[in-house]
């Protein structure tokens, strides 16, 4: 065996101390946790791999698409965390296991189409869908004046919480898609709890139609033990881990 290097004994320690927390929230109902490697280097991925990740989140089509071909040899799952456009569905469809930043309808048509050809190509598995809602609505502090820049959550994304069951009916009945259930980020500048909560709601108002679709992905670095109280199943963490990502140019 070689002896590890000392980026990969820093991942470890990281993704221990990570996982205790996890542990300490949870009790033994642990949630799924996805490594969000974005702006990290393919090594990392081949690291966290030989540590006993096996999801992986990135949110740029382009570089997930670069990694996952760098990587092809480990069983990974990679899931797709962000804003997507539907000219990208055919890529994705190609390497990802999930997308939990689905807002939209048009979105879901995109990826049906992209999946039923791939799974033609390759007979790739269905798509595990998550619907990402707005929790802005959550944050009391946030302006409501329409189209206002300064909107605590205009650039984290999602469909508002009324817009998603149909979605999520759309989903369920799309072929190639399978409906996982509900994605969020907690509003800049607030308390996760609320936001959380709210996404809680949501999720039942989905599993009341759609009982299989029971998923809740929340939770990142900051928030973890929040989103785990809150009832997550996915948590998606990355500075924690990997260490803070590199300035992008
Ligand atoms: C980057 C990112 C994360 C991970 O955030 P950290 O604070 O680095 O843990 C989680 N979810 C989404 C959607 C992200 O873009």
């Amino acid at each position: 065996m070689n002896t590890p290097d000392a980026r990969s004994i820093q991942l470890e320690q990281n993704l221990a101390a990570v996982r205790d927390r996890i542990r300490r929230a949870a009790g033994n109902a642990e949630p799924t946790l996805i490594v969000v490697t974005k702006f990290h280097p393919a090594e990392d991925v081949l690291r966290l791999r030989r540590l006993g990740v096996a999801d992986v989140g990135e949110n740029r089509d382009q570089e997930a698409a670069a990694k996952a071909a760098d990587v092809a040899d480990a069983a990974l799952r990679w899931h797709f965390i962000g804003q997507l456009q539907s000219n990208k569905a055919r890529s994705v469809a190609q390497y990802a296991h999930s997308v939990h930043s689905i807002d939209r309808a048009s979105l879901v048509g995109a990826l049906g189409r992209a999946v039923a050809a791939q799974q033609d190509l390759d007979g790739r598995n269905a798509l595990e869908c998550f619907i990402q809602v707005d929790l802005s609505e959550s944050a009391p502090e946030a302006p409501t004046a329409q189209g206002s820049g300064t909107r605590a959550t205009a650039a984290r994304g999602g469909a508002a919480p009324s817009e998603v069951p149909a979605l999520a009916e759309l989903i369920a009945s799309t072929p190639g898609l399978r409906l996982a259930g509900v994605m969020a980020v907690a509003p800049l500048g607030a308390a996760p709890e609320p936001a959380f909560e709210l996404l809680a709601g949501v999720s039942a108002r989905v599993v009341a139609d759609h009982p299989e679709a029971a998923a809740i992905s929340a939770g990142m670095s900051h928030d973890l033990e929040a989103a785990i109280h809150a009832g997550a199943t996915h948590l998606r963490v990355g500075s924690d881990i990997l260490g803070p990502r590199p300035a992008v140019g």
